[in-house]
């Protein structure tokens, strides 16, 4: 039987994060985790229980349960121009982030999006192995959850988390190292005739927490979430 995918949503957007950050992106959000099941009632039980992202089901922007051709299609049609033929504006490049994409991203899905014209990267726990061929793999490690993805393109931790120091993954082989605070922002509303809105404020205490260790141990870079200050998906 052909594969299925399950996807929660599909957004053309600017990457916020990591080595990336700033380059634009299709974003496709697979369903599922197989570190927390995404419900409140499951969280204090989970192995990953800071997740901020809602995978459950198909209900998101150009969500649905697509077969590989029509999961491609849809991709494609969010990117600037064709990206066939080599027409395309820039490099196309795909995140395929979840939930845990490596539940469902597999060889034949890879390959069609690189024939597509796509760069294709990969969000992962490190927890399930990879599809082949990936272009580009961020790996985030999470909690006490062991690692079966020992080589990536960056490593990047949510810091602090209790489980998982960064010293934990000294032997991790990554061509980029960044510690990313885990989220605590607190809302600054700025008054001004010519800024409205709201601004998160970098002084918060996980922030301060991280940059130091980046200082004390330089492998290690500041990665931050510049979407959420932006305020884009
Ligand atoms: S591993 Fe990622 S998607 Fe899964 S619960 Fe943790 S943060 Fe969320």
């Amino acid at each position: 039987m052909a594969a299925q995918y399950r996807i929660k949503e599909i957004f053309y957007t600017l990457q916020g994060e990591g080595a990336q950050a700033g380059r634009p992106a299709v974003f496709c959000r697979f369903s599922k985790c197989n570190l927390w099941n995404g419900r409140e009632n499951g969280r204090a039980a989970a192995v990953c229980n800071f997740c901020d992202t809602d995978f459950i089901g198909t209900d998101g922007h150009l969500g649905g349960v697509y077969d590989l051709e029509q999961l491609v299609t849809v991709i494609q049609q969010q990117w600037p121009g064709s990206t066939a033929n080599g027409q395309a504006q820039g490099k196309p490049y795909v995140v395929c982030t979840g939930g845990e994409p490596a539940l469902q991203l597999d060889d034949e899905l890879v390959s069609a999006l690189q024939r597509a014209g796509f760069e294709v990267a990969i969000e992962t726990n490190g927890t399930l192995p990879l599809a082949n061929g990936i272009d580009w793999v961020c790996l985030s490690p999470k909690g006490e959850s062991e690692l079966v993805v020992i080589e990536c393109d960056e490593l990047k931790l949510v810091y602090p988390q209790a489980d998982a120091p960064p010293e934990r993954f000294d032997h991790i082989q990554a061509d980029h190292y960044y510690l990313q605070p885990m989220a605590d922002y607190e809302p600054v509303v700025i008054a001004s005739d010519k800024l409205q809105g709201a601004v998160e404020s970098l002084s918060t205490t996980n922030t301060h927490k991280t940059l130091q260790y980046c200082l004390k141990h330089p492998r290690w870079k500041l990665s931050l979430q510049t979407h959420k200050m932006i305020r884009i998906e």
